[in-house]
């Protein structure tokens, strides 16, 4: 249990909210010290509104979280087993292949949930696993010619990656299978003798039959489990619907010693043996797809409650589905994406600002016009705060008040109240996203036009914006380390669509403007239209030509169609 040990610390030793706070220079922590305590409420105008831009967000009310409970079908408020700590548990992949956007979708929805948790004030010791020990490996591992621990090792290593690239904070602790043979088989032992298992020939199957409460989670009746019966009957089972606990280990597999002999455990127990390992028998959520609520979650809480009559999981929350061109995602039709596929051409905080843009339960639809939509989106917001640095770094720190104008205070306290109103009640982040385009009008506003430049307290208008939004997209995952890097990697990934190098569109711009001098206009128009039509955007100014990623005019032309 050593080794289990070490992973109950925190996951970090500050705040989170300090943290965010630090990302920013010692001139912005300077300018917002709040006068007084933070209120999420609007404010009148004719007194100076305070003003909660900091790491030390967060009254009472904004702290009632509520969530959709599969269980009680039922949103919920969130109320921790423990006093300001959660414990989470989210199905991981069975590593045998590259992740699809499915498996984003899952990550992803977690990771917002645990950032937000966290940003509510709570230790959150969120644990997924790695299934390293299953029939998929085993199958995969012998097409390749290639031992089945070392295949899942290195998948797991690549799903890391793409949880790296989709800005997933590295949960508290990540299991594997193989590293708990003991807590699985002292489990299924537990199950045995409470009376719940039984043992056929080396196999050791959970007897649905003696646990009443089967079915409470999915909606389904036993009665209803007996579809696959005509497919393949295994006449050892005491119950069609029993699930197999232990599976005894057929020739060249990977086996480990049992009471029951050589074998591996099934699919479900790992979950059971690995929650309680890391979170106990009894803890606050514990997550998934939705594909995981029958069978796999149905045999957790049946496995778990027979193993230990104190078992309680509070909330039991699953995501929907991805949909590809509004089709099922399967391999069989050729519709489907790996993470890798996605991101080689689209941002990975594209593919991830598409997500945050339906509600994690809702099913949600893959399509390159998504993709192009998102990425479109997602430069506007990093474009703009660059502008917004650009803009503050021109500053001298000395010449920053510690005031805002009321009405930039009124602003940011409605964009924060949406933000907390929407995200507490069961994360509702399309909301937030919408929500963003006030403040990155304002900022655009206060940078470019003649109203805004000349408005008084401009710079403190910016800083303060500029806080507030990276902080909310801190919470969201979606805050890059540099705008300007991350503009860099979306004119990259643009380029990459287009097919075009940087050099070439530079090379189209020159040309253009000399047709433009020499009064070639239908010529310059030519130039123009082609590059629109690849998704790259020319602008004009006094200075000369500039170009940025944009949807490519045919998207576009489906866009309107879809609306
Ligand atoms: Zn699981």
């Amino acid at each position: 249990m050593s080794t289990l040990l070490k992973f109950h610390r925190p996951l970090f030793s500050i705040p989170y909210s300090i943290r965010m706070v630090q990302f920013g220079t010692h001139r912005f922590h300077s300018l917002f010290k709040p006068k007084r305590r933070i209120r999420c409420v609007s404010t009148s105008s004719h007194s100076q509104p305070s003003i909660g831009v900091g790491g030390e967000w967060g009254s009472p009310e904004s702290r009632e979280l509520w969530l959709q409970n599969t269980i009680s079908r039922k949103k919920e408020v969130f109320r921790p087993k423990t006093e300001g700590k959660v414990g989470m548990y989210v199905c991981g992949v069975t590593a045998y292949d590259l992740s699809h956007i499915g498996h984003a979708r899952v990550y992803v929805t977690f990771d917002v949930l645990y950032r937000y948790l966290r940003h509510l004030g709570y230790q959150v010791t969120y644990v997924r696993n790695f299934t390293d020990v299953d029939d998929k490996i085993i199958a995969r591992a012998k097409e390749l010619g290639e031992d089945p621990i070392s295949l899942s090792r290195r998948y797991c290593e690549e799903f890391s990656q793409d949880m790296v690239y989709l800005h997933c904070l590295p949960p508290s602790a990540e299991p594997r299978v193989s590293d708990h043979m003991p807590q699985i088989l002292h489990m299924i032992k537990q199950i045995i003798e409470n009376g719940y298992a039984y043992s056929v020939d080396g196999d050791v199957y959970f007897s649905v039959e003696k646990f009443p409460d089967y079915g409470r989670l999915s909606g389904r009746k036993l009665e209803d489990n007996r579809a696959g019966e005509r497919v393949a009957v295994d006449s050892r089972k005491k119950h069609p619907a029993d699930f197999a606990l232990w599976k005894t280990a057929k020739e060249g597999e990977p086996f480990w010693d049992s009471p029951w002999g050589p074998g591996r455990p099934g699919w479900h127990i790992e979950c059971s043996a690995m929650s309680a390992a890391y979170l106990g028998y009894s803890f606050d959520i514990h997550g998934g797809g939705m594909d995981l609520v029958f069978p796999h979650h149905e045999n957790e809480i049946a496995q778990s409650c027979a193993a230990c009559n104190h078992s309680n999981i509070s909330y039991w929350i699953h995501n929907g589905f991805v949909t590809v061109d509004s089709e099922k995602m399967s391999k069989s039709l050729g519709n489907f994406f790996t993470i890798r596929q996605v991101i080689d051409l689209y941002h990975p905080l594209a593919l991830r600002l598409f997500l945050l843009g339906t509600h994690y339960q809702s099913p949600i639809n893959y399509s390159d016009v998504q993709l192009e939509s998102a990425s479109d989106r997602i430069f506007y917001i990093y474009q703009t705060l660059h502008d917004c640095e650009s803009a503050l770094s021109q500053h001298d720190v000395v010449t920053l008040k510690d005031t805002i104008p009321p009405d930039t205070v009124n602003s940011i306290n409605n964009f924060y109240n949406v933000f907390v109103t929407s995200m507490s009640d069961d994360l509702h982040t399309p909301v937030v996203l919408a929500a963003l385009s006030d403040p990155l009008k304002t900022i655009n506003d206060l940078l470019h036009t003649r109203k805004g430049k000349k408005q008084e307290l401009r710079i403190e208008s910016l800083a303060a914006f500029g806080k507030i939004l990276r902080n909310v997209l801190s919470t969201l995952g979606l805050m890059p380390e540099s705008y300007s890097e991350i503009l860099q990697q979306l004119r990259d990934k643009a380029l990459k669509r287009a097919k075009l190098t940087e050099d070439q569109v530079l090379q189209k711009i020159d040309e253009r403007t000399a047709a433009r001098k020499n009064m070639e206009y239908e010529r310059s128009d030519i130039i123009r239209k082609d590059l629109a039509a690849v998704g790259i955007a020319l602008m004009d100014s006094p200075d000369g030509t500039t170009w940025r990623p944009a949807v490519p005019l045919a998207i576009q032309e489906q866009q309107v169609s879809i609306t």
